[in-house]
């Protein structure tokens, strides 16, 4: 039976078992998915040696992504757009590394949402690794606008000089955005954002990458501010794990029945 893992630290908490397992059932297959703790320290030799035990893929997670990227003997264009590596898969004897994250956000909005990111001006907030996979995948959706925010401005402005999009400090955002999607880590912290009530109150579609059984800070406080289309990660986590599977089986899993049976389970636990 092959053999697939999340590397990360920590990675007791992570879905992927259950997705991949879920998503190996509507495909009629059997595969071994474990969750592997890494050594923040030793990624390379431990992903290495997952390999070298017969591994097939991984998907790799906080914080090892950029690791993972440098790890790589072939990048995928979109890895390479990134600079991060979420998606490992050893085939013909190198590893090649992809990054399924920002398809993973796309497919979850316009599949799952039913909603058209074309010609919206779009807000991304955050400047890391989640941030610089969405990028690309979603100016290829084609919206009005794309401008970036971050609590380091500089971050920023680097961000969108590199993509050669808008940048803006986080404290002067204009209320001008259909759609504003928090890449930050400020939700996992439980800290909500210098956004003002006008910005969030204007804004069609509120995505928060962060999932939780209940509203995350941030779609808390867009909340608050009078937004009331909310929806937090889970959608994106089980889309870029379809992504990663359809590289590793040549299948593309069905992600709302897996989006609701995880949905379901982490609302019991
Ligand atoms: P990084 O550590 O690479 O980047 C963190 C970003 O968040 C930076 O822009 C940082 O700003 C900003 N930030 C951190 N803390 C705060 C705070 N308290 N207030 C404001 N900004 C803050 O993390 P990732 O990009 O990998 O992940 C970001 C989020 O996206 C996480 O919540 C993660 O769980 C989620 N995610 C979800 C996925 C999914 O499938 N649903 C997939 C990938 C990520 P600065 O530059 O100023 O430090």
């Amino acid at each position: 039976m092959s053999i697939f893992a999340v590397l990360g630290n920590p990675v007791a908490h992570s879905r992927s078992p259950q997705i991949h397992q879920a998503f190996a059932a509507q495909h009629g297959q059997k595969l071994i998915y474990e969750r592997r703790l890494i050594a923040l320290d030793d990624f390379a030799a431990q992903a290495r040696e997952f390999f070298k035990a017969g591994g097939t893929g991984a998907n790799v997670t906080v914080p090892f992504k950029h690791e993972a990227y440098i790890l790589a003997d072939v990048l995928t264009e979109r890895a390479k757009a990134a600079k991060a590596v979420n998606t490992l898969f050893w085939r013909n004897g190198q590893l090649l590394g992809d990054n399924t994250d920002g398809i993973g956000l796309v497919r979850a909005i316009e599949e799952l949402l039913s909603f058209s990111l074309s010609n919206k001006h779009i807000l991304l907030l955050g400047a890391g690794g989640a941030a610089c996979g969405v990028i690309q995948p979603l100016l290829q959706q084609l919206p009005a606008s794309l401008t970036i925010a971050n609590r380091s401005a500089e971050k920023a402005q680097l961000l969108a000089q590199e993509h050669n999009v808008n940048w803006c400090a986080v404290t002067q955002i204009k209320p001008e955005y259909d759609v504003i999607i928090n890449a930050t880590a400020g939700s996992l912290h439980g800290q909500k954002l210098p956004v003002s009530v006008p910005v969030l109150a204007r804004a069609q579609l509120v995505y928060d990458m962060m999932y939780s059984a209940k509203l995350t800070p941030f779609l808390l406080q867009a909340h608050e501010a009078g937004c009331r289309h909310l929806v937090d990660g889970l959608g994106m986590l089980v889309a870029q794990a379809a992504a990663s599977y359809a590289l590793w089986h040549g299948f593309n899993p069905d992600i709302r029945p897996v989006t609701e049976q995880i949905r379901k389970e982490m609302e019991r636990s």
